[in-house]
């Protein structure tokens, strides 16, 4: 690690002093039970601050308030266009604590700082921008009825009503671009919001909180319980919670589904994936070894769209395997206010160990290990540091190939055909992500339509607007977060008949 890393900035110092609490109807509260933990820092493994742990029962509060604020409080009477200046305002605020967000991202994820400033933070400022613009966009339809057993004739029309109070789960590996995608669809259609962050990563989201109170928005329309899996089960759970919006594994998916059933809440998921990069013979190979490797290696591999099912075809195989292996090799590990650091450590013990069991696993079934490996880097003592790991000689069976590892790891299978390159694609139970890599336009197009993703990426992969919608096919979960679509998540259609005699 090298001597010259700048602290940080000093209101990222006096943020990570404060005593954090729960946002709770429009004031920061300490946890019923008084209890707190700690938040880690995983380039040093150090304690950089501690936060309150909301149990079951301060998500009764949190959702007990949103309901105040849903039901009888200000926010309905808000018009949309005060809405959408709100969430403006919001992202402006954002915009001027770049720096901050920017550096509690980097160190509480491991993130590279240049990464999460030119990334996460400017991706979710302009995620709020964009929905604060649909706020006042949010339009019904009037339906020519002909209603034929009667001579009384009416007018139908739609109104498109938010749906209520909104659970939001965020993971860590982008909390504050998550947290975005969440909030931002819901506030701009209406509904109020509790927010439970990941364990591991809960700063942005509480300073995201700060920011949301001085842009003025009404007591109870934002609220964050920090807390562990359980406060996330008891929000999946509350039966005056209208929604729940989860992203995450796919095994807490389906206990969220399940706990979801009491009241039927809506649900919409967006879980785990085995994305796959088919790389052909004709694509241009430079762009493709760059491309197929960023799809894997960025942010870590700690992507639900990973591009960690690398498919070579016959004639560019051994040199797009030497060229992503070199990548590899060459990509400097590294504290990420490093401004040399290209690749921070992994979130966290738990995730280092994982990921690391993984790459024993495909050790030990056989596959050959062309660049990484379970090895530390050198001269990184401490840190959840894992090398990014090229992996070939593998089989379809491996559990390298089944498994979401969610790290920097990349198993690379040989193909011959598109109609091979479709099949193989589409041989795992996620659907989240591909990517296709071809000079050839009809060839390129053929294998979009054929594979089951919820995104294409066509010559590119880990490409993102606020406007193109995302979202899983089979086990990678369902509804569709960004664009337009995310505006079904968080709306409900009410019809109106008016006689006219
Ligand atoms: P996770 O358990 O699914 O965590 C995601 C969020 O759900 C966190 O806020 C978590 O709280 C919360 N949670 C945990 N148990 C819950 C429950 N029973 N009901 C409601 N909410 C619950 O993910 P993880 O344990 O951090 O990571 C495990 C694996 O999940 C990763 O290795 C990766 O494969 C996958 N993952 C996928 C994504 C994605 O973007 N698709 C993101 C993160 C992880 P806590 O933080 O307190 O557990
Ligand atoms: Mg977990």
């Amino acid at each position: 690690m090298s001597a010259a890393i700048a602290p940080p900035i000093e209101s990222v110092q006096a943020f990570l002093a404060e005593k954090h609490q729960l946002l709770i109807g429009g004031r920061w509260v300490p946890a019923a039970a008084g209890e707190t933990f700690e938040v880690e820092n995983p380039a040093r493994e150090s304690v950089i601050a501690h936060v309150a742990r909301g149990r079951a029962v301060d998500i009764d509060r949190a959702v007990e308030a949103a309901r105040r604020a849903f039901d009888a409080g200000p926010w309905r009477q808000v018009t949309p266009s005060e809405r959408g200046k709100l969430i403006w305002k919001l992202a402006d605020l954002m915009e001027e604590h770049t720096e901050d967000l920017a550096q509690l991202e980097c160190l509480d994820n491991g993130k590279p700082l240049a990464v999460a400033r030119a990334a996460d933070v400017a991706l979710a400022i302009d995620h709020f921008r964009y929905y604060a613009g649909w706020a006042t966009k949010i339009e019904g339809e009037t339906i020519p009825v002909s209603v034929p057993y009667t001579e009384t004739r009416f007018l139908d029309f739609t109104l498109r009503e938010p749906v209520g109070v909104v659970g939001q789960i965020i993971p860590w590996n982008f909390p504050l671009l998550m947290a975005a995608w969440k909030l931002g669809a819901a506030l701009a259609c209406g509904n109020c919001v509790v927010v439970k962050p990941a364990e591991q990563t809960p700063l942005s989201a509480l300073l995201i909180g700060q920011l949301a109170c001085e842009a003025g928005f009404p007591d109870g329309v934002i609220n964050i319980v920090t807390g562990y899996g359980d406060a996330g089960a008891a929000l999946a759970a509350h039966d005056h919670v209208d929604k729940v919006a989860f992203t995450g594994s796919t095994e807490v998916g389906h206990e969220i589904v399940k706990a979801s059933a009491g009241n039927l809440k809506r649900v919409s998921l967006e879980l785990g994936g085995k994305s796959p990069a088919i790389v052909f013979d004709d694509a241009d190979l430079e762009l493709a070894a760059e491309g197929v490797a960023g799809a894997i290696f960025f942010n870590h591999g700690q992507c639900c769209c990973a591009g960690s099912r690398l498919f070579a075809g016959p004639k560019i195989r051994e040199e797009l395997i030497e060229r992503v292996s070199a990548i590899a090799q060459n990509t400097v590990l590294g504290d990420g206010f490093d401004p040399n650091t290209e690749m921070g450590p992994l979130v966290s013990r738990e995730q280092y160990d994982r990921v690391c069991n993984y790459i024993g696993s495909g050790e030990e079934e056989g596959a050959q290990i062309q660049a990484g490996g379970k090895a530390r880097p050198e001269g990184l003592d401490r840190g959840y540091f894992v090398r990014p790991t090229v992996f070939t000689d593998v089989n379809p069976d491996m559990r390298i190939l089944r498994e979401e590892i969610f790290g920097p790891v990349v198993a690379v299978q040989p193909f011959e055909e598109v109609e091979e390159a479709i099949a193989r694609g589409n041989d795992t139970e996620f659907g989240l992500a591909a990517s296709v890599w071809t000079r050839d336009i009809g060839k390129a197009h053929k294998v979009a339509q054929g594979l089951r993703a919820g995104t294409v990426w066509i010559n590119c992969h880990n490409v993102f607007d606020a406007a193109a919608p995302f979202g899983g096919y089979k086990k990678s979960g369902y509804g569709r977060e960004m664009g337009r679509h995310a505006l079904e998540l968080y709306t409900q259609v009410k019809n109106v008949i008016v006689n006219l005699g």
